[in-house]
């Protein structure tokens, strides 16, 4: 496995974070990313346009949440970095974190409605639907909670009045799904302006969700640009 710099996985961060506004899938300074690098993990700083980030403002953290090494300025760590820090600690395997608001995720998130199976590719969170967490402040223990349990066996949730969070095995597999499930998103609000879409039967998903063991299963496999220490 190619093993990245710290260097180089804080600039791939950034990368990441002014990809997912050029998408159309984030806006401004909101969301954040964050991959991991040994025993830490790398972090987007709160608040500031990523445009305007170099790789030093990229914040590197322990996974007690203590904010480590020499940084050109010091920048504050992501407010979402709880969030980030719980789910890669539950999820060994997953090298990265995406959370942003998109624009239909989040219109569904406001009305705290789940997207139901009413197209195949909803297994990309890894489940029947894509659900809803309730809601809690930004920032917060309790956000970092209720996304934790809408994320039971998944790997994306919408987070109640508020936007979307996504785990990945790497930067460009998390970027991928989010920009998946927005898509998603956006194709069900259209739907439902026309009519009640019919939605897939269970049987019907155990099957989808069969194919998705293998299909794009290359999203979650181990990151080749979220290593360790090499170089
Ligand atoms: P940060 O700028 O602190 O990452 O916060 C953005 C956000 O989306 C909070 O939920
Ligand atoms: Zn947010």
């Amino acid at each position: 496995m190619y093993a990245m710099t710290d260097h180089d996985l804080r600039a791939e961060i950034l990368e990441t974070a002014r990809a997912m506004n050029a998408h159309g899938i984030n806006q401004g300074t909101s969301g954040n990313i964050s991959a991991r690098i040994g025993d830490d993990f790398l972090i987007t700083p709160s608040g500031i346009d990523y445009d305007a980030c170099t790789p030093d403002d990229v914040v590197r953290m322990s996974m007690d949440g203590v904010p480590e090494g020499p940084q050109k300025l010091p920048r504050k760590p992501s407010s979402e970095w709880r969030m980030h820090r719980d789910l890669l600690t539950i999820r060994p395997n997953a090298g990265a974190v995406l959370h942003a608001h998109p624009p239909f995720a989040t219109a569904l998130a406001c009305l705290r409605r789940p997207i139901p199976a009413f197209h195949s590719m909803v297994a990309i969170a890894g489940g029947k639907d894509i659900r809803c967490s309730g809601y809690a402040n930004f920032g917060t223990e309790d956000l970092s909670r209720t996304a934790i349990e809408a994320m039971d066996g998944r790997t994306a949730c919408l987070l109640a009045n508020h936007g979307l969070l996504c785990v990945a095995g790497s930067l460009s597999g998390v970027l991928k799904r989010a920009i998946e499930v927005e898509t998603l998103a956006r194709q069900y609000c259209i739907a439902l302006q026309v009519g009640e879409p019919v939605l897939l039967g269970d049987a019907e998903m155990d099957d989808v969700l069969d194919k998705f063991s293998t299909y794009l299963k290359g999203l979650d496999d181990g990151a080749d640009d979220t290593a360790d220490e090499g170089g």
